[in-house]
């Protein structure tokens, strides 16, 4: 049977072109050359002043925490519904993670449930923007600038999204992204800081690499203890090409969840998926359906029909609080976000999806859906 898989990347001719490039010619003095360009054209997109290429997201929001000074005793908020890659560079600093609500309609950080976890300690408010969706980042900066506090966004998944005017990730104190594999633009493995503050970036470089300072002459002499999270070169190859193709990888991102969303919501009453408010674009990573929250169909039921018909779809993060890694937090908190847990997954969304493909995923799920309704 064909598997239909929920995500994977769009490779073609421009990317073997600079792969190829990179293997043949870029060494020597070549060597940094993608590294750059891609650094350069990224901070370009987002339209802020500076980006530093990272091997992964986690990396990136590792240096940047690091950057910012953050470590044991300070308190960082995020959302209970995360991947884990947000949630442990806090943990890597020694600082404090702390999990509180999510709004039901963009499953991102509730702003009040932010300003009520607000303590002496409080350092950073780290902004997620799930699947795609925007976070609400006028009302999380107004907070941060009246408690004095760094807003970071992670948009490792919302890479095309753009919030009144800016890109998702040009709003913050730095932002962080990834280009594994399954996100909307891939290096392989691979992420990114942005920052319009060039003390910062540098900051970040400098503990890029092992700690060593930019301009000092001494060999192998670091000024302190850094890291070495660095991109490669033929991986920033891959990336350069990509970014040339980024809006029509987001188009065709957007143009899979419109098709699902016309037809989920006309087939299944009372579902929702991923909201684009007015005035934003959602480049809609990962379109994701929510049942309604009287139903009787049971998520799991649905899932394993799917996946008997060849198709990934994928549940929702899960609660961070309920994990073993924070067993230590309060998971009693966050009742918005043990609830969508329960009834939301993600559908099948890779760019060269073919309609046939995506019309047999819109029949399975509505037929599961029905079926699991009258099961129950
Ligand atoms: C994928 C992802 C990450 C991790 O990215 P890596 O490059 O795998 O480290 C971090 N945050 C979010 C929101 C993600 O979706």
């Amino acid at each position: 049977m064909k598997r239909i898989h929920y995500t994977k990347p769009s490779v073609g001719e421009l990317e073997l072109d600079y792969v190829t490039d990179a293997v043949r010619n870029g060494w020597g003095e070549c060597c940094y050359d993608y590294i750059h360009r891609l650094q350069k054209d990224f901070a370009g997109y987002l339209g802020v002043d500076h980006a530093v290429a990272t091997s992964s997201c986690t990396g990136a929001l590792h240096l940047g925490l690091r950057a910012l000074g953050i470590g044991p005793g300070d308190e960082v908020i995020l959302a209970d519904i995360n991947w884990i890659a947000s949630a442990a560079p806090i943990l890597y600093v020694g600082a404090t993670p702390v999990v509180v609500d999510i709004l039901a309609d963009c499953w991102c950080l509730d702003p009040d449930a932010v300003r009520a976890a607000i303590t002496p300690r409080t350092r950073a408010i780290l902004a997620v923007h799930l699947y795609g969706n925007l976070a609400a980042l006028e009302a999380l900066q107004a907070i941060a600038d009246a408690h004095g506090l760094a807003l970071i966004e992670d948009a490792a998944e919302a890479l095309g999204s753009i919030y009144k005017g800016h890109m998702a990730g040009s709003l913050s104190t730095f932002s962080v992204f990834s280009f594994h594999g399954t996100k909307v633009m891939t290096t392989g493995e691979g992420g990114m800081l942005a920052t319009d503050d060039a003390e910062l970036a540098r900051r970040v470089e400098q503990l890029n690499n092992h700690g060593r300072a930019a301009g000092d002459m001494r060999q192998f002499w670091p000024s302190e203890l850094g890291h070495k999270y660095k991109m490669s070169n033929l991986q920033a190859a891959l990336g350069c090409a990509q970014l040339e193709r980024i809006e029509e990888l987001v188009q065709r991102k957007r143009e899979i969840f419109a098709r699902y969303q016309h037809q989920l919501t006309a087939a299944l009453p009372g579902v929702y998926m991923n909201p684009e408010p007015e005035g934003c674009r959602n480049s809609y990573w990962m379109p994701t359906l929510v049942l309604p929250s009287n139903s009787p169909v049971a998520m799991p039921a649905v899932l394993e029909r799917m996946r008997q018909a060849g198709i990934d779809a994928r549940i929702f993060f899960q609660p961070l609080s309920d994990t073993p890694v924070f067993a230590g937090l309060d998971n009693r908190k966050t009742p918005v976000a043990h609830d969508l847990a329960t009834r939301s997954f993600n559908l099948p969304s890779y760019h060269d999806l073919s309609v046939e493909d995506q019309q047999y995923v819109i029949a399975t799920v509505v037929a599961a859906v029905r079926a699991e309704g009258e099961n129950a």
